[in-house]
Parts: C-alpha cells; sequence; structure tokens
C-alpha cells in the first residue's frame, strides 16, 4: 500500500489481477505461552509431533479459498523473536490484520491483549485494519480464568471481531483464518467505494 504510481491509467484495467495477486500481511499479537506459534503452526500446516519447537520466528505462507475466492496470507509469527523496540514498532506497522491472541486460562494475558489493542490504535491511528481477538486453549475448561462472556465483552469495547480457538484440538483455527480474510475483504471494499 502507499503507492501512486500508476493510479489513474491501471486502475480499470487491472482490478481483478490485482485482487488475484494480493497477498495479506496478518501479523500475531500477544504474551508469551498463549500459543501464537500453535495457531501458527496449524495454520501452516506443520504438524508438531508433541514436542514444542520454541522457534524465536517464523512466517507461515499459504493461499485459501474463502467464498469461492482465493487470498494469499502471509501470517507474521515474529512478536517474540527478540525484546527490541524496534521489532514492535515494526509489527505495528506492517500488518493488513492482526490476530491478538490471549489464552482463556490466563487472566493476565487477557489484560495484556487489551494493552496491544490500545498500542495498536495508537500506532495506526486513522486506519480502520482489521483485528480479532483470539481466546485461545478453550479446550482447557477446568482452569479456565476468562468466560467468552468477557472475551466478546472486551471486543465490543475494543471494535474487533472475536473467536475463542483451541490450537490443540484444531477447534475454530480455519474459521479463525476465514474471518482474517473476510475482515480484509470488507474493509477494503468500503475503502473503494
Ligand atoms: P506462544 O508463546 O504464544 O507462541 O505459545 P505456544 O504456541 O508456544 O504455546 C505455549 C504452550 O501452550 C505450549 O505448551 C502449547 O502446547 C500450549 N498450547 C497452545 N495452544 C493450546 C491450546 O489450544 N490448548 C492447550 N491445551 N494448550 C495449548
Ligand atoms: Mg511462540
Amino acid at each position: 500500500r502507499g503507492s501512486c504510481a500508476s493510479d489513474s491509467s491501471d486502475s480499470v484495467i487491472s482490478t481483478s489481477s490485482e485482487a488475484e495477486s494480493q497477498v495479506y500481511k496478518v501479523v500475531l499479537l500477544g504474551e508469551h505461552g498463549v500459543g501464537k506459534s500453535s495457531l501458527a503452526r496449524v495454520f501452516g500446516g506443520v504438524e508438531d509431533a508433541g514436542h514444542d519447537c520454541d522457534e524465536a520466528g517464523n512466517t507461515y505462507d499459504r493461499s485459501i479459498v474463502v467464498d469461492e475466492e482465493e487470498a494469499s496470507i502471509v501470517l507474521y509469527d515474529i512478536w517474540e523473536q527478540d525484546n527490541s523496540q524496534w521489532l514492535k514498532e515494526q509489527c505495528m506497522r506492517m500488518g493488513d490484520a492482526y490476530i491478538i491472541v490471549y489464552s482463556v486460562t490466563d487472566k493476565s494475558s487477557f489484560e495484556k491483549a487489551s494493552e496491544l489493542r490500545i498500542q495498536l490504535r495508537r500506532a495506526r491511528q486513522s486506519e480502520n485494519i482489521p483485528i480479532i481477538l483470539v481466546g485461545n486453549k478453550s479446550d482447557l475448561v477446568r482452569s479456565r480464568e476468562v468466560s467468552v462472556d468477557e472475551g466478546s465483552a472486551c471486543a465490543v469495547v475494543f471494535d474487533c471481531k472475536f473467536i475463542e480457538t483451541s490450537a490443540s484440538l484444531h477447534h475454530n483455527v480455519q474459521d479463525l483464518f476465514e474471518g482474517i480474510v473476510r475482515q480484509i475483504r470488507l474493509r477494503k471494499d468500503s475503502k473503494e467505494e
């Protein structure tokens, strides 16, 4: 985004090919241990054989078909790659959409999610970027600290979408990424009109 080199002449002819070649950058945010890398691996179709690989950072490239139209996503799991302020700022700037993850078993990660939402709003003030708040680890019923209602109420306040997932059971992970694509398309369409 941001280039205006060929605005007037190309816009009519190249709309459809532009849409096809569009790659959406989606950035995962959230506290350590909430399941960002697990969600990313499910999205990327990487089978983890039981052990948790705690590699510093990864990106996953995948096309998914949503509403009969293909979308290419690059998913960035780099929020914790290092602790530099530079990286955090970079993350806040680079995304076309954001997934803010907390764990339903960890209240403080839920509070952290709100902080991240505020930081993001500050970094991208006038932009209306799609954000989905994700309550992960929904399978851990007995150690739940954040209710579904609290999660969805928070999403209303922060004007973003909300979904609960379980990376372990692959529950709602597909829905999450389809939701992201729909959100991005919606905002794009409303911008173009
Ligand atoms: P990250 O630090 O946000 O990248 O979190 P990880 O993906 O590394 O996950 C942290 C820990 O939580 C790991 O031991 C995962 O196996 C576990 N975990 C992640 N998602 C889930 C989930 O949906 N359910 C359960 N029960 N455990 C999960
Ligand atoms: Mg991780």
